[in-house]
């Protein structure tokens, strides 16, 4: 998977603002922010989409999606897995949104 953007930013050979990692997870700030504050928790390992994943992986993804809010404090958000082409996914790496949500944000799913 050498040219996925996401794998290069887990292994560290493209930059990133990282918020958070654990051993399965990193999560870093979106570059093309939909919401101030938009986070990004990605899988280290390469997987297509949520069906790619194993499922012993969701707990903790969701576990790093909690501990992540819990960090930064915000208590309102949405959490978006795109997957696939017409469900929105342009990076064919899985990964999960945190939008954080203030009133009249202006974003719209
Ligand atoms: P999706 O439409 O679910 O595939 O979302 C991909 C997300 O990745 C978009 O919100 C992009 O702004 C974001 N993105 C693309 N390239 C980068 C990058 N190099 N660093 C951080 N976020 C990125
Ligand atoms: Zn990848």
């Amino acid at each position: 998977m050498e040219e996925c953007i996401f794998c290069k930013i887990a292994m560290g050979e493209t930059s990133s603002e990282k918020v958070f990692e654990s051993d399965d997870f990193i999560v870093i700030k979106d570059a093309n922010p939909k919401v101030e504050g938009h986070l990004l928790v990605i899988p280290k390992k390469h997987y297509r989409d949520f069906l790619d994943m194993p499922p012993e992986l969701y707990e903790k993804l969701l576990m790093t999606a909690r501990e992540t809010v819990d960090k930064i404090g915000v208590k309102e958000f949405n959490l978006i897995m795109n997957n696939g082409k017409f469900a929105g996914q342009v990076i064919d790496h899985a990964h999960l949104h945190i939008l954080p949500r203030k009133e009249d944000d202006g974003f719209r799913i």
